[in-house]
């Protein structure tokens, strides 16, 4: 077989001496020890906490190691494609802190340019010819429909499925043959003439997962498809290579075509990069653990973070705790230590999958959230109210000072203890509006109806504004007595069945009544806060 001829034949453009490409991107000049990462995205319009893992990771890899992280987008797939998604990518990965040094539609030092694989046509090409010129890859003609029945009887037979060793007919294909289909026009993929032996193992050092033993490949896989765009294969092979990528981090989904990719780099004289594979993400759903999924599970979603309003710092301090698993006891010793210090390394990932679980993510978003300042915590709450906000809840941050009252009152004071009642910014807002509307749903009273309007009726007639807490304590008491309630709780305990209740329920009646809520920080400062009118309007619009 002229193989040099086919390769003409196939790719009648002249390109560069391959050498020429080498020197077009020529290997980095970085610090020894610097590891180039990148984050590889299709831009579907869908980013999930799968690629913030995997982008964490990377990130953290390349900037403590002194090196790089870029963006390459992977527009191969033109039916996925979704306008915005890249803007998306970057504004998605950036509200989480991760910023690229180069790539798509990022300005600076774009040297390894272009990273849309759309645009990167000639690299592949070149590369593919080349492959067909040394006899490693060959074109074939089979049809969709030829190659689903060749997974039917290889299913039939119990075989593996694929196009591999005698099954991969359009391999033989005589010289004649392959110019008679060529002339005729018929279309055709170019697939990789593999050399692999399934029987032969490698042992293959995973960044992550440690000593994994790999089996070699035989697939001829597919490497262009029949509109000459290459498959996810050819083009990690060729990018990863002249991007000058040292470590290929990815989710465990690709694990899978370690051998196919193996094999490429292998038939193209490059030398590999080195590969983690990062696991997937797990949720505990009653008895099981199972994979994260889009259509059940909304947390998967970046979007869900920024809508719900998590502070993209808890959401980092989680993953952290989730990839490396020494990170809770580095970041309970040095709290105020910059995240960026701690000694991120992907040997210290998870191996298997790992459980990701939105109750732990919300402890530790309330611990995150009292570490704010107050104004912090008005910046991020109010940016979120503006972005995903109702007009009312937007309306909340017009009167700084107020919010700044409310706030101090339901977070406490910095440096001192201070209160964890939030978790998202959804749920703050939520928890503040009391401040700012007269409730329209209120907690079950525990007190029937007529001692409930009793003590509100009680309350009314001793309320005055300007009682300080403990005045205004000690007349919460008195109406507690007057009602029948004890006012002391030890007694109460004592002798329970001598009264209505004790204080606290008498007191529960005027937050209720109030607030709304059966649970709220200091009640006589939320009168304070809301002043006299208000607080007076409201209890009297409960007594019925
Ligand atoms: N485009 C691939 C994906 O989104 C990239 C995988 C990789 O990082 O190589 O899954």
């Amino acid at each position: 077989m002229d193989y040099k001829k086919l390769a003409d034949r196939l790719f009648p453009e002249e390109y560069k001496p391959l050498s020429a490409y080498e020197e077009m991107y020529p290997p980095r000049a970085l610090p020894k020890g610097a590891e180039v990462t990148r984050l590889a995205p299709s831009p579907t319009g869908f980013i999930h906490l799968g690629n913030l893992f995997v982008a964490v990771a990377n990130e953290r890899i390349a900037h403590r190691s002194g090196g790089v992280i870029y963006l390459r987008i992977e527009d191969t797939d033109l039916k996925r494609k979704v306008d915005g998604a890249v803007e998306a990518v970057i504004e998605a990965m950036s509200y989480f802190d991760i910023h690229f040094d180069e790539g798509a539609e990022i300005e600076a030092a774009n040297e390894y340019a272009p990273y849309y694989q759309r645009q990167r046509a000639e690299l592949y090409h070149a590369f593919a010819k080349s492959l067909v010129e040394k006899g490693r890859a060959y074109p074939c003609f089979c049809s969709e429909e030829e190659l689903s029945a060749l997974r039917e009887t290889q299913t039939a037979e119990k075989k593996i499925t694929g196009y591999y060793g005698e099954y991969a007919k359009c391999r033989n294909l005589s010289e004649e043959e392959i110019y008679r289909n060529l002339d005729a026009g018929k279309p055709y993929v170019l697939r990789l003439k593999s050399l692999g032996d399934p029987e032969n193992k490698l042992k293959f050092r995973d960044e992550i997962k440690g000593e994994i033993t790999v089996t070699e490949n035989d697939q001829d896989v597919v490497i262009l498809k029949s509109d000459g765009i290459p498959t996810y294969h050819f083009a990690h092979a060729i990018d990863d290579h002249f991007m000058r990528t040292t470590l290929v981090l990815r989710g465990e989904e690709w694990l899978s075509s370690l051998p196919v990719h193996i094999e490429l780099f292998d038939a193209l004289g490059f030398t590999r990069p080195r590969y983690g594979h990062n696991c997937s993400l797990m949720k505990q759903d009653g008895e099981t653990r199972r994979k994260l999924s889009k259509r059940k599970d909304p947390e998967l979603s970046l979007g869900f973070y920024r809508q719900e309003g998590y502070h993209p710092r808890a959401v980092k301090v989680y993953i952290l705790t989730l990839l490396n698993s020494d990170f809770e006891d580095w970041y309970r010793k040095f709290p105020d230590k910059p995240l960026e210090e701690f000694p991120f390394k992907a040997a210290k990932m998870s191996k298997s999958g790992t459980l990701f679980d939105l109750d732990k993510l919300n402890d530790v978003a309330k611990n995150e959230f009292a570490r704010l300042s107050a104004e912090e915590a008005f910046a991020f709450l109010n940016d979120w109210a503006q972005e995903f906000g109702s007009e009312a809840e937007r309306a909340y941050f017009a009167d700084r000072e107020y919010m700044h009252k409310a706030l101090a009152l339901c977070m406490g004071t910095a440096g001192k203890k201070r209160r964890k009642d939030f978790a998202t910014a959804k749920q703050a807002v939520g928890l503040l509006s009391y401040f700012f509307e007269n409730p329209v749903s209120r907690e079950a009273y525990r007190v029937a109806e007529a001692g409930k309007t009793a003590i509100l009726r009680a309350f009314l007639q001793t309320y005055c504004a300007a009682d300080d807490a403990q005045t205004w304590f000690g007349k919460v008491k008195a109406v507690a007595e007057q009602e029948g309630f004890a006012s002391d709780m030890k007694e109460y305990k004592a002798r329970p069945e001598d009264f209505k209740g004790s204080v606290s329920d008498v007191a529960e009646v005027l937050r209720i009544a109030v607030t709304g809520k059966a649970n709220t920080p200091d009640l006589w400062t939320i009168m304070q806060i809301l002043g006299e009118k208000e607080t007076v309007k409201r209890i009297s619009e409960q007594i019925s």
